[in-house]
């Protein structure tokens, strides 16, 4: 199943805001899906096609375009007759829920993705988690919403190299990566997870299943920990 965090940016690029796809309606993709991940919409809030027309200085079309894929991905709401908005930050309900699941899936997927290692798939892996870690986009915001697509992807490699389709597509099917790293925009969400992929990468290169679950573990739940505040 293709998706759309399977269309991580390409290459580190410059800094500029709109850097990362050749079409139109990617790019203002992309700038609006920056700004939603950042906060600078805030959750909840009315989007007005006429404000993005005149910020973005383009027509109407990619904008709709880009509003319906944003849909897609449940960070855009539509309504008759109102029009856009951003979606409402997820409950604290929602988020126990949701790390209690990927708590259940992506350990056990680890687990199995390290017992099936190969050069092919490290590489790929160690290349998801390097897009992460560059600092080469000046804008703050641009390399936070980077950082939320491509954890993304790192973890979805991973459940595919698990084997198990079917729990790869839950997870998917929950754009849970977007909306947890939409409650808070802050730097020590990315730092810290960056030396927990690495931890989790070690345990694939030694082809430690044991040590590939613990380490997923650790880094869901410290991930788990370190957005928990947003709720108080
Ligand atoms: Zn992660």
């Amino acid at each position: 199943m293709q998706n759309t965090i399977s269309n991580g940016p390409s290459d580190g690029g410059g800094g500029g805001q709109i850097q990362r796809s050749s079409s139109l309606a990617g790019d203002v993709y992309e700038a609006i899906f920056s700004q939603l991940m950042s906060l600078k919409i805030a959750p909840g809030s009315r989007i007005t096609v006429d404000s993005l027309v005149k910020e973005f200085g383009v027509s109407h079309t990619p904008i709709r375009e880009a509003l319906g894929r944003l849909e897609g991905e449940g960070l855009v709401l539509k309504a008759h007759l109102i029009g856009y908005s951003a979606a409402p930050q997820i409950s604290r309900q929602r988020f126990d829920e949701l790390y209690e699941l990927r708590l259940l899936l992506e350990p056990n997927a680890a687990g199995k993705a390290a017992a099936s290692m190969d050069e092919a798939k490290l590489s790929i892996l160690r290349e998801a988690a390097g897009v992460m870690g560059r600092r080469d986009s000046t804008d703050e915001r641009i390399r936070y919403s980077t950082f939320a697509r491509q954890d993304a992807v790192f973890h979805d490699k991973i459940m595919a190299f698990a084997g198990n389709e079917l729990i790869r597509q839950t997870l998917t099917f929950q754009h849970t990566h977007f909306h947890i790293f939409r409650l808070m925009f802050h730097a020590r969400v990315t730092e810290e997870a960056l030396d927990e992929h690495e931890a989790i990468i070690d345990a694939f290169a030694k082809a430690d299943a044991t040590a590939a679950r613990k380490a997923m573990r650790d880094h869901i739940e410290h991930s788990r920990d370190r957005l928990r505040p947003a709720f108080d």
